[in-house]
């Protein structure tokens, strides 16, 4: 077949478009992003067809700018979209040529490797019938903008795992190291307000058949009586179906009655097989999770329960246990008994407080290790200034308690004073701390708990003018 040495104008016209689909087809391929790729599908369309009018009817729905002619394929129901919904099926460009209304119009699937994700309206004004040379130049353009839209969202959705993962390494991580309930509580808060936009979230544990404990570091709104329908419908719920809940609009379910909150989602703890809890998240706003979010949380909740369950079981150890590990006083818990048992027996007992004054400090100065040699230091000196039968226990952190049996307020002081003075003296690094002090009498109604308040607000007070001293609790002096 002969060939012509000199291009016809048709040809150069076609050249410039196979070169201007060269530029866009290198432009998608450095384009990792979604948006921009539509908008350079919808450029070169306008440059090389200035008459056309050109709309991208997308499976997905994809915020773009606004400005561009960008519609969901479903947009509508008329007969146009029918032969749109065709190309999208099919994977075929569909032609309608419309003698009556004069115009053409041409239906290209943008199509990926692994499907399909939108059709390229095209549509030839003043022509009954769409120009056929046009055809194979969109096919190819469609099919170039297809796989590169599919890059793209593979990218972006390789991208959202990628910090999904990243989420859920990092809590998992912070959980495994061996952080305190409260600790873990309001690490887990921190994360899932910031990275589900909740408004309030709640840590439940079942315990028993119907009853359940709201733990600290939830949201308020689980402890008020607000709270409450929701709570028992979903706990129902999640008893019955051992499922996790994802609720759009709580307004629309009247047996709810649910006012404030209209999102949520709601994910079980399970730990071998047994339901121990759920955490709660809600915002006021209706729809206001996806369902990419309900996975995530599923999936954070799901990989941060065991380390949940870790931290409630060693604080419930901790509450057994009668000695505390670092300082080798009485823990806590067994102080509370002894107090109590007092009460029951004795006709009197003295109550002291103690907490390091500017402990911050001596961490932040030396370090974690030497703070707790410090309490240490401080525990010693207690032992050695307290006789067989008095308590001298690790309230907590770096604040330690002493319960004297049968002491009146004279002997507290002597031993508070005596212990004030000697911490001053003995640590080192140097160290003072603080002291307040309470008694109790059996004529007077008393309890445990009033006790303690009684020494907190001296310590308090103490605290107040100065430090390094002790106070008395004023109504005993
Ligand atoms: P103040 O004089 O008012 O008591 O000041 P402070 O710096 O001692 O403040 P506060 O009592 O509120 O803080 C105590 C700090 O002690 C907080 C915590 O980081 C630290 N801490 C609590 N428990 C321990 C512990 O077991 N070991 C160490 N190294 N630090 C602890
Ligand atoms: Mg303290
Ligand atoms: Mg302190």
């Amino acid at each position: 077949m002969p060939r012509e040495i000199c291009p016809t104008e048709i040809d150069i016209i076609k050249l410039k478009r196979y070169e201007q689909l060269y530029r866009v087809t290198a432009k998608f391929h450095s384009s990792m992003d979604m948006a921009e790729v539509l908008k350079e599908i919808i450029h070169t369309l306008k440059e090389v067809y200035e008459t056309f009018d050109c709309v991208l009817l997308l499976s997905h729905d994809t915020s773009t700018d606004p400005e561009l002619p960008i519609h969901d394929l479903e947009y509508g129901s008329d007969s146009i979209n029918q032969a749109a919904a065709q190309a999208y099926l099919t994977g075929n460009v569909q032609i309608e040529d419309s003698l009556i209304n004069d115009k053409s119009v041409l239906y290209a699937p943008l199509k990926g490797k692994q499907g399909i994700y939108g059709v390229l309206q095209v549509t030839a004004p003043d022509t009954p019938i769409f120009p056929k040379e046009e055809v194979g130049f969109i096919e190819l353009l469609a099919n170039t903008a297809g796989g590169a839209l599919e890059n793209a969202q593979l990218y972006q959705q390789s991208r959202k795992l990628i910090s999904d993962l990243q989420l859920i390494n990092k809590t998992t991580h912070r959980l495994n190291s061996n952080l305190r309930l409260s600790d873990t509580i309001n690490f887990m808060s921190e994360q899932i307000r910031a990275s589900f936009d909740a408004q309030v979230i709640g840590f439940l544990m079942f315990n028993g058949k119907d009853q359940f404990e709201v733990l600290t570091g939830s949201s308020d709104y689980f402890f008020q009586d607000e709270s409450v329908p929701l709570v028992h419908f979903i706990n129902n719920k999640i008893k019955q179906e051992k499922d996790a809940v994802f609720i759009g609009d709580l307004s629309l379910d009247e047996n709810i009655g649910e006012k404030k909150f209209r999102s949520l989602m709601v994910i079980p703890m399970i730990q071998s097989n047994a339901l121990i809890g759920a955490v709660y998240v809600l915002n006021e706003l209706p729809y206001h999770f996806s369902f990419d979010k309900f996975k995530l949380l599923q999936s954070l909740i799901h990989h941060s329960t065991l380390a949940f369950t870790n931290s409630m079981l060693r604080e419930e150890l901790e509450r057994m246990v009668i000695t505390d590990n670092l300082t080798k006083l009485h823990s806590r818990n067994y102080l509370d008994e002894r107090i109590q048992l007092s009460m029951n027996t004795d006709a009197l007992g003295a109550f002291l407080l103690i907490d390091i004054d500017d402990f911050k400090s001596i961490n932040d100065t030396f370090g974690h290790q030497v703070g707790d040699e410090v309490i240490i230091q401080v525990a010693n000196i207690i032992r050695k200034s307290i006789r067989e039968h008095d308590v001298g226990a690790r309230w907590g952190g770096e604040e330690l308690a002493v319960y004297l049996p049968k002491a009146d307020l004279k002997t507290g002081l002597m031993v508070a004073k005596r212990l004030v003075e000697r911490v001053e003296i003995e640590t080192n690094p140097k160290i003072t701390i603080s002291c307040g002090i309470t008694v109790w009498h059996k004529e007077n109604k008393d309890s445990v708990k009033k006790l303690f308040n009684r020494a907190d607000e001296a310590l308090y007070k103490a605290k107040q003018t100065g430090k390094n001293r002790v106070i008395i609790y004023d109504n005993y002096t």
